[in-house]
């Protein structure tokens, strides 16, 4: 039903394979909901139709990532696999040295245990979870230094990821530059809505690093799609090419830590790339420790083999395109149904405000994981919430108390059509028709670490002045 004014770039593949999925009636949906501990994470994948919980390893591969894994190198040592890892990803960000491992939080893992003395800070743009908990696991404390802007969800700027230079400037004075363990940049910022950090911003970061010796790291799990907003967005870099935008993100910083999940099309597996041999000496070694050895690290030679093609893939202009207009699409279609989304639109997902959804609930009636529970009972669409049970508990056991309460409708890549999308626009659209009859949420089980995975929830009581 999309109006002519809204229009979909067309996809720059065809279908080859399919996977049958399936939408169970809603009194069925309900009952797997409580089940579920009214945790879309507790979710059984069978019972959901479109799958919006996560773009990470959600990715459909391309025949070329496919047929390349039919030559991965198996060798537990000096595997060739790796060769041909290292020499797309040397081709592609520009950095010499490579630690694969796992996943994203591998590579975290090596990076903090490489670089922080206990008792040290790191400053970042908001935070990432699994980023911030690494730092804390290995004694860090974590500074947010992100621009004011990043926390309004509806001030609509091009670049609310950037880092706010005198927040950091203030905080390396306060702190000492020998305390100062490192500095993470995530672009985009994942949960400021996927807001991207402007290239503009970022030279000058590396140029405040280095005048006060601080080190100087991206999280690169989605630096492509950051590449191509700044393409979009920022006068100076204007129609670049995403490949030569990415690069000169990569020049001014020492390392990235990297969830290959996301940008590279495949399935599973990240990395750490370094220009610092110290830090690939470091970090080799213990990802021997923790990963496997560091010629493959927690990944099969066919796993190396797939990223090492969606590397190359992922830099082509007309797929990030594509990937970016199907999430505008969506956000637009639920825009135009009244829905409150962050603006902009991120590159990866559409973030629906739900604060402004859910206006009756408290932030204790847990909005976004309510939103996002009854998204699914409402339509078997899975989204996830990122709010106050994202955000975790301080040290001392308080809540952190985010200002955004967001559910995050995440696109795969290259996973879904305009309908599917349309179907989603439409179902949110007829919830939030409805939206003054939706219930808050409480705690029944809450577990010591990255609680938003494994919680459960039972219905908030019902206020009797709501
Ligand atoms: C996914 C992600 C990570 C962690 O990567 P995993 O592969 O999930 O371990 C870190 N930072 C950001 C911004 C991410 O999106």
């Amino acid at each position: 039903m999309a109006t002519p004014s809204l229009r979909l770039l067309p996809e720059p593949y065809r279908i080859k394979m399919i996977e049958p999925i399936r939408i169970l009636p809603e009194a069925e949906r309900r009952k797997r909901l409580a089940d579920a501990g009214y945790n879309t994470f507790l979710l059984r994948s069978a019972d959901v139709y479109i799958d919006l919980l996560t773009d990470s390893g959600t990715n459909a591969m391309s025949a070329a990532q496919w047929g390349a894994m039919m030559i991965g190198d198996e060798a537990y040592a000096g595997s060739e696999s790796f060769e041909r890892l290292q020499s797309a990803i040397s081709d592609v960000y520009g950095f010499p040295y490579l630690v694969p491992t796992h996943q994203g939080r591998g590579a975290e893992n090596l990076l903090s245990k490489a670089w922080i003395k206990p008792g040290q800070s790191v400053a970042g743009n908001m935070y990432f979870t699994t980023t911030r908990a690494h730092i804390e696991l290995n004694g860090g404390i974590f500074h947010d230094v992100i621009v004011d802007e990043a926390h309004d969800p509806v001030a609509n700027l091009p670049f609310k990821g950037n880092v706010d230079l005198k927040k950091l400037e203030a905080l390396i004075k306060k702190v000492g530059r020998a305390a100062m363990a490192y500095v993470a940049v995530g672009a985009p910022v994942n949960l400021a809505g996927g807001q991207p950090v402007s290239l503009d911003n970022l030279r000058k970061v590396s140029a405040l690093c280095k005048a006060n010796e601080v080190r100087l790291v991206l999280d690169g799990a989605r630096l492509v799609e950051n590449a191509y907003m700044i393409s979009q967005r920022e006068p100076a870099q204007k129609g670049r090419p995403v490949a030569e935008i990415l690069k000169d993100m990569c020049a001014v910083v020492d390392a990235i830590a990297v969830s290959a999940k996301k940008d590279a099309y495949v399935n599973i597996g990240g990395f750490l790339a370094t220009r610092d041999k110290g830090l690939y000496d470091e970090a080799s070694n213990l990802c021997v420790l923790y990963e496997g050895l560091h010629t493959y690290g927690g990944m099969a030679g066919r796993d190396l083999e797939a990223l090492a093609v969606g590397v190359r893939e992922m830099v082509q202009d007309e797929w990030i395109a594509h990937r970016v207009a199907q999430v505008a699409y969506l956000g637009e279609r639920l825009a135009e149904g009244g829905v409150p989304i962050v603006r902009p639109i991120g590159g990866h997902a559409v973030f629906v405000d739900a604060r402004a959804f859910l206006p009756h609930l408290t932030q204790d009636d847990l909005p976004a994981q309510a939103l996002a529970a009854w998204i699914y009972q409402a339509t078997g669409v899975r989204a996830m919430e990122r709010g106050i049970v994202s955000a975790g508990r301080d040290e001392k056991g308080r809540n952190h108390r985010p200002s955004l309460e967001l559910v995050r409708l995440t696109m795969p890549r290259r996973a879904y059509t305009q309908t599917h999308l349309d179907y989603v626009a439409d179902g949110i659209t007829r919830l939030y028709e409805k939206r003054a009859t939706l219930p808050g949420l409480r705690f029944c089980y809450e577990p010591p670490r990255l609680r938003f995975f494994q919680s459960r929830f039972e219905l908030a009581p019902v206020k009797v002045n709501a």
